[in-house]
């Protein structure tokens, strides 16, 4: 578990542990286990591999050298400064923004620079700072780079595509695998965190499927149903999927948060359809996901 991400994630092809071709699986690494550039490489990887690193991660520069199709996230972590350094450098495919003091101001300097940005760690982000990230990338009349999850859900309550915050969190059980730097297989970074496991990494895909996490996952949506939770009667349910009260992770102070939030989001975008504006702020332009 990496509460101050001092590690990198490195994006790899799901393919690689068994899921479906087009699934993602995320590998958390240790500085030390990380031998950048040598370790990616005797990886052949035969495609662009993202990797998110903290911005002042020392391994930085010899990972920059690795001669392959490489997209780096920047991991904008609590102590860094904002991520101007390697935004300017040109690097940066992409940014991670986690919850703190200046999160809401590197969110503004990703929009400024033009860089897809993503709200990382979204559950450890307050309330209020939720409600703020939102308002900026609803209100801001000159963003045009894609916020995350925003991005994706504006799209989704606008008609635009399916989609609810597990796919927008890259969180689907069965196509998302997260590996931490314990070596321990789960969903994502949150499930890491409340030490909910699919299994040890090496037990592989079938293993992990036999767990008793993977399978109330499997069978989640139709519980929530079958049992008349309050999530089946729920007007924001179309776009979380009882996200915030997942099995063993309920978080009941967020998904009243999210309610409220989905609600002005939804709002919004039925303004936005109705006035067909040329604006240029993504809640009126149709197009593909923000930081993939
Ligand atoms: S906002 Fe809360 S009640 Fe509604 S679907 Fe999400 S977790 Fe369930």
């Amino acid at each position: 578990m990496s509460e101050g991400r001092a590690t990198a994630l490195v994006d790899l092809p799901g393919e690689w542990f068994g899921l479906p071709e087009g699934s993602r699986a995320v590998l958390e690494m240790a500085e030390t286990e990380l031998a950048a550039a040598d370790w990616l490489s005797s990886l052949e990887v035969g495609r662009a591999v993202r990797v998110s690193l903290p911005e002042d991660a020392p391994w930085g520069p010899a990972l920059r050298e690795y001669p392959g199709d490489l997209s780096i996230r920047a991991l904008t972590g609590p102590p860094a400064a904002l991520p101007t350094a390697v935004l300017a450098r040109g690097e940066c495919a992409s940014a991670e923004i986690p919850p703190g003091q200046s999160a809401l101001e590197r969110l503004r300097a990703c929009g400024e620079a033009g860089v897809p940005a993503r709200l990382a760690d979204l559950d450890l982000w307050p309330g209020p700072d939720l409600a703020a990230a939102l308002d900026f990338y609803i209100t801001c009349p000159t963003l045009e780079s894609p916020v995350e999850p925003w991005h994706s859900l504006a799209q989704a309550v606008s008609g635009g595509w399916p989609c609810d915050l597990w796919h927008a969190e890259e969180a689907v059980v069965g196509r998302n695998i997260y590996i931490s730097v314990q070596g321990l297989a789960t969903l994502s970074a949150r499930f890491d965190r409340r030490e909910r496991w699919f299994g040890a990494g090496g037990e592989g895909l079938e293993g992990w499927r036999g767990s008793a996490l993977w399978r109330e996952l499997e069978g989640y949506r139709r519980a929530l149903f079958r049992t008349r939770a309050e999530c089946a009667f729920c007007a924001a349910f179309p776009w979380c999927g009882g996200f915030w009260v997942a099995p063993g992770l309920e978080d009941h102070e967020r998904c009243e948060v999210w309610r409220g939030l989905m609600a002005h989001l939804a709002k919004m975008a039925r303004e936005a359809g109705a006035s067909a504006t040329s604006s240029t702020n993504p809640m009126g332009t149709p197009c593909g996901r923000g930081t993939s």
